[in-house]
């Protein structure tokens, strides 16, 4: 993208700069051969944390930090069997002591942060993983008074999601989940056909999945979310459609669509998936138009909502682009303005088994040791990522604001976007297009500072 930077030397009459055909058409090419390249969840991704010189005091960063309301997250690492595609951080294993442990240690790192972070209220309460559902009732509950007790969460103005899988759920665990005025609640179910389930290492009998949406139903929390994933082994565009029809017979109020991701560390390798012709484009097309039909509004490329959903709880303000995530238990990311940390990352049983072991034994949990701190250009791009790769998009004037430059002085190659018909300029703001969202991902990758690509592929994921 260096060559093209260095070419600009002209703007249109909105500010962004005209490229030649050839560099629209090579550009182009490139964003749509590998739609499926890297999928942003984060910026930088956590690849790209390392072991800081040295440890960071949590008091001092979280002092400074200018976020008007904070996001709390804690992390369950654990789930019952690992998915064939997942390269979280998590470890199969369901013995109730070693939960039981892990949540000990988590109110001992709540206890130190709180002091920390308790000048600013929280906006937003998530519990994932992993499976949070998978722990004891006791241990769910537990989770809630920690955060109202110890983090000073108030139910009554922050919004709550939690993240369930349909074997895990029981009417004790969603009384609990009711009782703490939970707002969302997240199930992952992938496929409703048995064998596509399998082929992911997921076996997953139908019939367990609808008694879950069943009782689901019964306690109709303002938001039920389901995630799905399309390009799964054996799986048709009808059989996709055929699952995503299942979820919306159960009229769900928000709908994640994932396209299937395999690494060389998932189970599922990218080499399993050779002979299969690769349909996820035709499923997201073909999901998007069913979605729309249905009413419901497309608000990224994985992201699909009815407009009404929501809450009546009086929730308070909370901007994704100003940071401010707290992030308790192992594995979980924490975000202020230029700092990010988290646990070391691993996926393997081993390397998973040794963080979390750690984790547990800590006594002192006040400084990060490993992350990574953002440059100012780094911010940048995090604050542009974070905005066009959602429906609502990026307002420019918002960027000029904030950093006192111009978005077009710094990054001239958007203009592609706008060229390309991927985004549009209107108004001064910059909005994929619904063709553009469908290119998140390449687009994500092809924006990564090469600072970031180069540290992410030096690590070794053990
Ligand atoms: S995809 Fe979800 S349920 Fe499956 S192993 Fe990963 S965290 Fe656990």
């Amino acid at each position: 993208m260096t060559s093209i930077r260095q070419s600009l030397h002209h703007t249109n009459q909105d500010g962004h700069p005209p490229f030649s055909a050839g560099e629209l058409q090579q550009w182009t090419e490139q964003i749509t051969a590998h739609p499926y390249r890297n999928y942003l969840y984060s910026y930088p991704h956590k690849t790209a944390y390392r072991e800081f010189a040295s440890p960071l005091p949590l008091e001092e960063l979280w002092r400074d930090e200018p976020a008007e309301s904070l996001f709390l997250y804690m992390h369950i690492p654990f789930c019952g069997a690992r998915c064939g595609f997942c390269n979280l951080f998590t470890l199969p294993d369901k013995r109730a002591n070693v939960h039981a442990e892990y949540v000990d240690a988590l109110e001992r790192q709540a206890r130190q942060w709180a002091a920390f972070t308790r000048h600013k209220p929280y906006a937003r309460f998530a519990i994932g993983g992993g499976t949070p559902s998978l722990l004891a009732p006791a241990q769910l509950n537990r989770l809630f008074s920690i955060a109202t007790d110890i983090m000073g969460v108030d139910l009554g103005t922050t919004s709550i999601s939690v993240e369930t899988s349909p074997e895990t759920l029981t009417e004790e665990k969603l009384t609990i989940l009711k009782d703490h005025t939970v707002d969302r609640v997240s199930m992952g179910i992938q496929s409703f056909v048995a064998a596509e389930s399998a082929a992911i290492y997921r076996p997953q009998d139908p019939e367990v999945v609808y008694r879950a949406l069943e009782l689901l139903g019964q306690f109709d929390f303002p938001i039920l979310n389901l995630d799905l994933i399309y390009g799964l082994p054996g799986q048709t565009v009808d059989s996709w459609l055929y699952s995503l029809n299942q979820a919306l017979l159960h009229e769900p109020e928000e709908i994640f669509l994932y396209p299937l991701y395999t690494r060389e560390h998932t189970i599922v390798k990218p080499g399993d998936l050779v002979n299969q012709l690769d349909i996820r484009h035709e499923c997201y097309e073909a999901a998007r138009a069913v979605l729309a039909e249905r009413g419901y509004r497309q608000y990224s490329m994985r992201r699909f909502a009815k407009e009404d959903a929501g809450t009546g709880k009086d929730i308070l303000d909370y901007s994704c682009q100003e940071e401010g995530m707290v992030g308790l238990g192992c594995g979980a990311r924490s975000y202020t303005r230029n700092v990010h940390y988290a646990s070391r990352y691993g996926v393997s049983r081993k390397a998973t088994e040794s963080i979390i072991a750690d984790y547990v034994a800590a006594e002192h949990y006040n400084t990060a040791d490993y992350g990574i701190v953002l440059s100012l250009d780094e911010q940048k791009r995090r604050f542009i990522l974070k905005a066009i790769l959602h429906s609502e998009g990026l307002t420019i004037a918002d960027y000029n604001q904030r950093f006192g430059t111009k978005l077009w002085e710094d990054h001239p190659e958007l203009g592609l976007l706008v060229q390309s018909g991927f985004a549009t300029d209107d108004e001064g703001i910059l909005r994929l297009t619904p063709d553009g969202l469908g290119y998140s991902d390449s687009i994500g990758d092809w924006f990564i500072s090469g600072e970031i690509r180069e540290q992410m592929q030096e690590f070794i994921l053990p």
